[in-house]
């Protein structure tokens, strides 16, 4: 039987080979624990060791990982309060044989370093007659104490180790990497294998425009508990227990140099504690995370941003080559379709008071449903210029709705309100707040060259019209003749020279005399309407072109005018006629074309007024 002193000498003799091999043996530290319990148990006859590490409030379980968390959530410091400062090897307490756990231990011995709890030994006896304690000096307490602080030390130390080797692994990879589903994916994985028994959160703000394999929280002010937003706003690590639900909550914000982008949330049951270093090794977690994630986005933003100013440049640049309003409009739809995917899309221009839809439009449009997004909208731009950004339009409306999402941007030129943009989509929050800003800025680029198109297209007009008639100017009509000639296969031209129209004004008045030529006008528009041409060619003589016409049909339809003409005036006007038509077997010059008309008419005048004649190659031309 060994001596006691030598049992002691041994045992110390064992922890200091194991002292100085310590980095070199033993790369599990379980294995120390159990070179640990070995010496108990050869020198002292403890068997069943089981190890408790004071962790702040907690105890661990050290031998075995795995158990730790039965531990964690069963057994405080404060277990063990009335134990202190007295005795160090005590019988098991009681609340300990309780636990079916220890049903085989029979004391405990309380590791102490300058009067600080630092561990729990439990263990049993080999053979029960050991006498109790005597075997068990102070001196020998003491160096086991000591000998599991140093352990505990190194084994500190060594985790630490591997949780920042794993946290530099992860910035480093963060660094390497734009690509913020791996971030985000390996947050969750390096928490996940750090604490396998809590549940991890993200919660993250402002991320909906994007798409994510990952799962991710949306950040509801509404619905956040006070200290996840607390964390939030002050971008600082908050803790909170939830008694009713048994569960605590560790927040740490996910914070770059700029914002903060979202919450690192940590749920564990009510009894766990975190400890200091669990709680900055989070924390560290949500802040490596918190700046590359930032980095990621200032990357993605300035790759947008170049794109978004090439949309911008490419759609100026188009809008400014001169196109027609028609053209423009076209081009900016196809433009924003591209660059929001809306699923209708319109513009629209004030006449008057309200305003008008133009042809660039998509279906909805064309329809009643179409016009309580127009409305509102419209509602929206009487009383400010702002653009109008809505995220869930059925929110602000009681009835049903199909398109949630609504953008309408105002093109402003010289502070008014000219017209507007607007795009929808079914989804609620479909459009991002970087959407709004890149089609705001876009159709503030577009207004002044889409408004002075308005105004040359307006101008061109008053070029081409005849202010009171409103039928096209001769000039017009000369080259729209000219092109037809050229272009069509075939063509009818008739001039119209109202009869006695001398003795109509002589008798009525000049006013008279104009209020017949408006109301001729306006009947030649409606019987000719985009078949072809009506134009005022001057004083009281109007003509008609019609390109693609058959004889037969021409002269029909010249006989309908000089018949309906004495129908439709007050005081009522006959009309005389001259019609030549052509054929591609036979273009005319266009000078030719008005010389023959105005051959025919003289002779329809001659042959009695109010009638048509056809030009014939036998009539003498007038010159
Ligand atoms: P005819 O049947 O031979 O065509 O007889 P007419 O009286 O119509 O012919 P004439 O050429 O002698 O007179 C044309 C008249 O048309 C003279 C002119 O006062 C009138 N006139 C021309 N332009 C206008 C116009 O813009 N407004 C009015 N009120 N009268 C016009
Ligand atoms: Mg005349
Ligand atoms: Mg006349």
């Amino acid at each position: 039987m060994m001596e006691n002193q030598q049992k002691i000498d041994r045992f110390k003799s064992d922890v200091l080979s194991l002292c100085i091999n310590s980095s070199k043996q033993f790369n599990q530290y379980k294995e120390y624990f159990s070179f640990l319990k070995e010496s108990l148990h050869n020198y002292f006859g403890m068997e069943d060791c089981i190890l408790l590490k004071v962790d702040g409030l907690r105890l661990n379980h050290l031998n075995d990982e795995k158990e730790q968390f039965l531990f964690n959530t069963q057994l405080t410091l404060k277990s063990f309060e009335n134990y202190l400062g007295g005795e160090k090897i005590v019988n098991l307490p009681n609340f300990l044989k309780e636990m079916e756990y220890f049903e085989n231990h029979t004391s405990m011995m309380l590791l102490q370093i300058d009067d600080q709890l630092e561990g729990i030994l439990l263990f049993k006896y080999k053979n029960t007659n050991e006498p109790s304690y005597s075997n068990l000096s102070e001196e020998l307490i003491d160096g086991i104490a000591f000998v599991f602080n140093f352990l505990v030390q190194s084994y500190n130390v060594k985790l630490n180790e591997q949780k920042f080797q794993k946290l530099y692994n992860m910035t480093d990879l963060f660094h390497s990497t734009m690509d913020i589903d791996v971030i985000l994916e390996n947050v969750l994985i390096t928490i996940e294998e750090n604490f396998p028994q809590l549940e991890v959160e993200l919660i993250l703000s402002n991320d909906q425009d994007r798409q994510t394999r990952i799962r991710i929280k949306q950040f509801d002010y509404l619905s956040e508990r006070p200290s996840t937003i607390e964390s939030f706003v002050s971008g600082e690590l908050k803790e909170d227990e939830d008694t009713e639900l048994d569960y605590r909550l560790l927040n740490a914000p996910i914070k770059g140099r700029q914002a903060i982008y979202g919450i690192l949330q940590v749920k564990a049951p009510l009894a766990y504690t975190f400890t200091a270093t669990e709680k900055e090794f989070i924390r560290m977690l949500a802040q490596v995370s918190g700046n590359s994630l930032e980095n990621a986005k200032l990357y993605h933003q300035s790759h947008r941003l170049i794109s978004d100013l090439q949309l911008i440049n490419e759609t100026s640049h188009r809008l400014n080559m001169k196109l027609s309003i028609n053209e423009m409009l076209l081009f900016l739809q196809t433009q924003l379709l591209k660059s929001f995917q809306p699923m209708e899309i319109g513009f629209l221009f004030k006449e008057g008071e309200t305003f008008e839809m133009t042809e660039a439009r998509t279906a909805i449009f064309n329809t009643e449903a179409g016009q309580v997004y127009i409305q509102h909208v419209q509602q929206h731009f009487e009383t400010t210029q702002d653009s109008l950004f809505i995220a869930d339009f059925s929110r602000l409306l009681s009835e049903d709705i199909q398109y949630k999402s609504i953008m309408a941007i105002p093109m402003i030129v010289e502070e008014k309100i000219n017209g507007f943009s607007i795009v929808l989509h079914e989804d609620p929050y479909f459009f991002s707040f970087d959407s709004f800003k890149l089609m705001q800025s876009l159709i503030h680029h577009s207004s002044l060259a889409i408004s002075n198109s308005i105004l040359r297209e307006k101008l061109q007009e008053m070029v081409d019209r005849d202010h009171l008639t409103k039928l096209f100017a001769r000039s017009y009509s000369d080259t729209y003749v000219e092109k037809s000639i050229d272009k069509d296969d075939s063509g009818m031209f008739l001039l119209i020279d109202i009869d006695n129209f001398k003795r109509v004004n002589d008798t009525y008045g000049h006013q008279v005399g104009d209020g017949i030529l408006m109301q001729i006008g306006s009947q030649l528009q409606q019987e000719i309407g985009t078949r072809g041409i009506c134009s005022r060619w001057g004083g009281e003589e109007l003509a008609i072109y019609i390109p693609n016409i058959l004889d037969h049909e021409a002269l029909k339809i010249s006989n309908e005018i000089v018949d309906i003409i004495p129908r439709v005036t007050n005081p009522t006007v006959t009309i005389s006629a001259g019609m030549i038509t052509w054929n591609k077997s036979n273009r005319p010059d266009f000078q030719e074309i008005f010389l023959q008309a105005d051959t025919a008419l003289y002779s329809a005048k001659h042959n009695g007024k109010n009638r048509v004649c056809v030009f014939e190659d036998t009539m003498q031309l007038q010159s």
